[in-house]
């Protein structure tokens, strides 16, 4: 099977530059070597999706060049897909319920990831069933995890490890309300389409191990895995949603597609100017060596609006 990309967007609100740019990072890699681009819309939370923003979405990437090969199902109506998942890992008798409070959790003295977790240190481990039967609350899933180091070589930001049970701990692969949580859905989503590589954001840099167990309970192979810097305001501020002068709407009105794709890649490091260049252009030339490894800070952009 040949190289296969994806690009699983959170449709929670217009697209804005940091979206762009994990898309353009992503759909260059895979294109570069002849490979399948796949869209999947990452709708698990539906309280804070839309389907107006999925559609804005495809529109906004269409308008950009990047035209994806196929898109896959949304994860909003895969609930039955994961329920076999989570049934496999409790025939392996790893899940047990927990009945931990948000407040518990952030009361818990550790240390936390990048993500904002916790090290869960295993209170509801080994509660008794006496003492299961005796919660009022409805449960949250986690599976256990092995005292065990996860390493990989990620492309942009290399060598990276972590002791699932010493850094991260027993982890939510189900909410109380029933919901899955993205580590199960995109473990199945991305084995079940066949990924080889994983293009995203550095902040999900220590999502990699979870995913990477997970994996290998299921049966998957591990993709290559490629981090890829943030982007920051001129005054050192992370981009955001929040951001309302960055987001599609605003960016479509005063720049054409190529010109965006240019000024983005070049501040990334990928080309020597900032001319405007078109992503299948892009693609001819890219080179994961050139990209920057640090933030990326956005002078360019402001000099324009
Ligand atoms: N849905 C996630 C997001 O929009 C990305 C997940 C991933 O690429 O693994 O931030």
């Amino acid at each position: 099977m040949g190289a296969v990309g994806r690009f699983a967007p959170t449709p929670s609100g217009r697209m804005h530059l940091g979206n762009v740019f994990a898309a353009l990072m992503s759909y260059l890699s895979i294109k570069s070597k002849g490979g399948v681009w796949v869209l999947r819309m990452e709708d698990l939370d539906t309280l804070r999706t839309k389907q107006e923003y999925a559609d804005l979405l495809r529109e906004d990437l269409l308008w950009l060049g990047l035209e994806w090969d196929e898109e896959t199902q949304p994860q909003s109506r895969r609930s039955r897909v994961y329920d076999r998942y989570f049934d496999a890992l409790q025939d392996m008798q790893l899940l047990y319920p927990c009945y931990c409070t948000r407040s518990q959790l952030h009361n818990v003295n550790a240390p936390h990831l990048s993500d904002g977790t916790y090290v869960y240190p295993g209170t509801c481990r080994n509660l008794t069933h006496a003492q299961r039967l005796a919660q009022s609350r409805q449960p949250s899933y986690r599976v256990m995890v092995p005292d065990r180091v996860y390493t990989f070589t990620d492309l942009v930001q290399g060598f990276y490890q972590e002791n699932l049970s010493a850094d991260c701990g027993d982890f939510v692969v189900r909410r109380a309300d029933g919901v899955y949580v993205y580590q199960l859905a995109v473990t199945v989503d991305d084995g079940e389409t066949g990924v080889t590589e994983v293009v995203r954001g550095m902040d999900l840099l220590s999502s990699s191990p979870r995913q990477m167990y997970l994996q290998e309970l299921f049966g998957f192979s591990t993709p290559t895995y490629a981090h890829i810097p943030m982007l920051m305001a001129p005054d050192g501020r992370r981009l955001s949603k929040r951001d309302r002068d960055l987001d599609m709407g605003a960016l479509r009105s005063r720049l054409k597609p190529e010109q965006l794709i240019g000024i983005l890649a070049h501040a990334a490091g990928l080309t020597d100017t900032g001319d405007a260049i078109s992503p299948a252009e892009l693609a001819g030339i890219f080179d994961w060596n050139r990209l920057s490894r640090t933030d990326i800070v956005l002078n360019q952009i402001s000099d324009i609006f």
